[in-house]
């Protein structure tokens, strides 16, 4: 037995905003109150702490199994639950691709023994991510993905699209898509803008992404299904999600920290500003700002995605996309988000909790009987992130030697603690 004292419990699922003691016996939760006390259960101090529901992180990159040098499920889930994470969905670009039943048991069966967080697999809409045949989504669900994506690219076509929709709703299953046009795309490494001409990258203009973005919303008319967009960053892909929205579609969105955080200003000739989607204009990032604050956009992901320092280490051009991310992401939050006054604390919480588990029809509350995942952190304590300490094998973030106030404390994962800021 867990007893969490005197911690300010924040729960957008029920608006609870009190100083309260939580009671963890085995994975669930068994009391809440104010003053509890319980011989022999161990206590955790949390005075001056937000307790939350459990964090959860719709997106992110394990590289387990094929890219073992960049991370491992151990080592990835690990940077997870330092990062306040107690469930993370990793994405199916693994080598092999996980689109068929053997690959998806390998990842859970390997998370099970090796894995503090809960760790739920996302599948492959098509056969290799090839944008041809329907993968196994059928066998994959039942060895346990949550949902599917062709993630790294878009799902190939429209018609694909809706039958990927049309199946994995008759499934249950969300469909996640990585928007991008490829003929627009084209070899690109940044925001096309006056910042990629400066720097002489060749440019991805904004409208690779919504023009994906407004295709999929189309679809999503004609078929009714589950949408999500993974890591949208810009205006007028939120303007579509907003309109989908508006009609009650079934469509949601997630936007990582790097770009609510980060402008296509800040790229420079360094392979640690290089990600895919690319880091969007002003406009577009206070777009995202904006419908972080008013419910447009449903979760933060961080689309944590480590690559070992011998492929980051090269000309702009060649290096491939993506940065790392659990460790960083409610920092940042705090700090863009909430420290400046943009979004309030409990809408944050809501970002990382509710928020992503309605993406997948589920639930994230603390009351009793719930599943005993909690995230503990501060508003207030300072550090500073170093990414040579990072649990994750790789060190590719803009974000190394950012000094921050307040961050994960604790993460506790089915009643246990598994990670604990000393
Ligand atoms: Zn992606
Ligand atoms: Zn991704």
């Amino acid at each position: 037995m867990l007893l969490i004292k005197n911690g300010r419990v924040l729960d957008p699922a029920t608006k609870t905003d009190a100083t309260l003691d939580v009671l963890l016996d085995g994975d669930r939760i068994s009391k809440i109150g104010a003053n509890l006390s319980r011989n022999g259960a161990e206590t955790f101090d949390a005075s001056g702490l937000i307790v939350a529901p459990g964090f959860l992180d719709l997106h992110c990159h394990l590289r387990e199994p094929g890219q073992e040098l960049s991370e491992t499920i151990e080592t990835g889930t690990r940077a997870a639950a330092r990062g306040g994470f107690t469930a993370v969905c990793c994405m199916p670009n693994t080598q092999p691709v996980n689109d068929n039943a053997s690959v998806t048991s390998r990842i859970v069966d390997r998370a099970a023994r090796s894995s503090p967080v809960r760790v739920w697999p996302i599948g492959a809409a098509s056969m290799g991510s090839q944008g041809q045949a329907l993968a196994e989504i059928s066998a994959m669900k039942a060895a346990g993905i949550i949902a599917v994506s062709d993630d790294g690219k878009p799902i190939a076509t429209a018609r694909l699209m809706r039958q990927v929709m049309e199946y994995c709703d008759s499934l249950g299953l969300p469909v996640i898509d990585h928007c991008e046009d490829p003929s627009l795309f084209a070899g690109g490494v940044m925001r096309e803008g006056p910042q990629s001409l400066r720097l002489g990258l060749k440019g991805i203009p904004a409208q690779s992404e919504s023009i994906c973005v407004g295709r999929d919303v189309d679809v999503a008319l004609l078929t009714g299904a589950r949408l999500h967009i993974a890591h949208l960053s810009t205006r007028r892909s939120l303007d579509y999600v907003r309109w989908a929205k508006e009609r009650g579609l079934r469509v949601t969105c997630e936007v990582t920290p790097h770009h609510f955080t980060l402008t296509d200003e800040d790229v420079r000739y360094d392979t640690r500003y290089k990600m895919n989607p690319p880091l969007a204009s002003r406009a577009d990032r206070d777009a995202l700002i904006a419908g972080l604050a008013d419910g447009s956009i449903d979760a933060i992901a961080t689309d944590h995605a480590p690559h070992h320092a011998a492929s980051k280490d090269v000309e702009f051009d060649r290096a491939p996309f993506g940065i790392t991310g659990f460790e960083t992401a409610l920092a940042l939050g705090l700090a863009e988000l909430v420290h400046p006054g943009k979004v309030s604390l409990m809408r944050l919480v809501e970002l990382f909790t509710c928020g992503p588990a309605r993406v997948l029809g589920i639930q994230r509350t603390i009351a009793v009987g719930e599943i005993a995942d909690l995230t503990l952190f501060s508003t207030t304590h300072e550090w500073t992130f170093r990414a040579a300490d990072s649990a994750s094998k790789s060190r590719n973030t803009p974000f190394d030697g950012r000094s921050f106030r307040g961050g994960p404390m604790a993460t506790v994962v089915g009643g246990r603690i598994v990670s604990r800021r000393p």
